[in-house]
């Protein structure tokens, strides 16, 4: 298959594709344009609401319950699902080909793929990059696992055909399984931290989904990897076409910080107080996207423009409102203790931190001297909110709500000019939201509630 070629492409093959969520529906929507002949399944929801999303009648539509023993030449898997899913265990008995949605759209595309994988910062340092190769004079898209599903932005691609494309793509470890042509250009390793223990056995098998990607480098890329990640360091420094990101990545590194300076080479890129995001966790995800965008040639200018001016991304330490001397920081995306830890580690202290939400077995003692450091009042809710209050009564200042409302208000209640009210929850959402992005946003309107009291008092 060429670059080219998209329309009827897959002309007389058929193809079933397991899970109707965005990427799943993005991929049945290719597919048809590709030709194929589609059929869309999922466990959960009705072939009827299916079809309602999907919206395009030749594809067929199978929903709970439903019998999906139909054969066909390729399985394309939503991320999430399951490698002991019934149907993924046939189509491996039966030798026949099974993707990841990303693999099915790099079949589709000759254009560089930077990928990005890691526990943390990998949508803040995607989209970093994807602005860097834009202001490098790439025509830069942004998907995968950041909200706009490949497939789409793929299909955005082959539609304005432009002269210079790039593709930055978020890999989730869910992804960076049956990557068939999916061959980046570049590989980013951010870090590894212990999240979604609850699906893999343990940190090896956790890492080593995600090192799927270095197998699958094209000829000529580049792995690019965190220098201060122990794991990631040690499973990739020995790799011809490593390169290092970090503070001091040693010799083969593109970038290091030098005397209060981000620094390439000899050349000073911009004093560290100007950087825009705050947090060291930021700095090291600005020199990955730095780094990534070097190799691929973007100016000086270009990389040190985007470290100075970019505004980060809603949900991840995000500054929403400062009230009577008060700073609310929304950081509802920490839904791991890692990216917990950094965001405390971003101030002086004096924060009232509101954690909580739905378990993902995550061990929160890794919070403990961050917490009584910095933390002044501890407000913890939801699933996990009473074992946490319990873990730390005695240490902080604390108290325990169910309710996320409840819990916000009464962090509000304690809070004095100076504090920071961070929401920076250490866990998933789903025990009382549809996912981060909505808690984050009832955060943002009770806070934009209190503002408007203020100034209307
Ligand atoms: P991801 O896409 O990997 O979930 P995001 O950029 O959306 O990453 O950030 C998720 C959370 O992790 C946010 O709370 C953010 O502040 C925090 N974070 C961002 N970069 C890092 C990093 N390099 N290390 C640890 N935590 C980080």
């Amino acid at each position: 298959m060429t670059a080219a070629a998209i329309d009827n492409s897959m002309q007389g093959q058929a193809a079933i594709v397991l899970g109707a969520g965005i990427s799943g529906l993005a991929a049945a929507r290719l597919l048809y344009r590709a030709g194929a002949k589609v059929t869309l399944a999922d466990d959960y929801k009705s072939a009827y609401e299916i079809a309602a999303a999907l919206n395009i009648d030749a594809v067929e539509t199978i929903g709970k319950g439903g019998d999906v023993s139909a054969r066909a030449d390729v399985l394309i898997l939503s991320p999430g699902i399951s490698a002991d899913h019934p149907l993924v265990r046939q189509f491996r008995q039966e030798g026949t080909p099974i993707l990841s949605e990303i693999a099915l759209a790099a079949s589709f595309t000759e254009a560089p793929i930077l990928a990005v994988t890691g526990s943390n910062g990998k949508s803040t340092v995607a989209t970093l990059l994807n602005r860097m190769m834009a202001a490098g004079g790439y025509r830069s898209f942004l998907g995968g696992n950041i909200g706009v599903p490949f497939s789409d932005t793929l299909l955005e691609e082959r539609t304005i055909d432009p002269a210079k494309p790039v593709h930055v793509v978020e890999v989730s470890s869910f992804q960076a399984e049956h990557l068939g042509d999916f061959s980046p250009t570049a590989a980013i390793f951010l870090n590894l931290s212990p999240d979604h223990l609850n699906r893999y056995a343990d940190m090896q098998a956790y890492g080593a989904a995600k090192l799927h990607l270095q197998d699958n480098l094209k000829e000529g890329g580049w792995i690019i990897y965190n220098h201060e990640d122990e794991f990631f360091r040690t499973a990739l420094e020995d790799h011809p076409r490593a390169v290092p990101f970090g503070l001091d990545p040693g010799k083969r590194g593109r970038l290091a910080v030098r005397k209060g300076h981000v620094v390439m080479g000899r050349k000073k890129l911009a004093p560290l107080e100007e950087l825009s995001l705050p947090g060291p966790h930021n700095l090291s995800n600005m020199l990955a996207a730095a780094t990534a965008a070097a190799l691929m040639g973007v100016d000086h200018g270009s990389i040190t423009q985007v470290m100075r001016t970019f505004q980060g991304l809603a949900h991840r330490l995000e500054l929403l409102a400062t009230i009577n001397g008060i700073h609310y920081y929304n950081d509802s995306k920490a839904t791991n203790t890692a990216s917990t830890r950094v965001a405390l580690a971003s101030f002086a202290g004096n924060i009232v931190l509101i954690l909580g939400g739905s378990s993902k077995g995550s061990d929160f003692s890794e919070l403990r001297d961050a917490l009584v450091e910095k933390v002044r009042y501890l407000v913890t809710y939801g699933e996990v909110g009473l074992t946490v209050a319990d873990q730390f009564q005695g240490l902080v200042p604390l108290h325990y709500e169910p309710q996320f409302q409840a819990a916000v208000n009464k962090a509000c209640d304690v809070s004095r000019p100076g504090d920071i009210v961070l929401l920076s929850p250490a866990c998933a959402s789903y025990d009382q939201f549809d996912d981060f992005a909505q808690r984050g946003d009832a955060f943002r309107m009770m806070v934009s509630a209190i503002e408007h009291e203020q100034t209307h008092a």
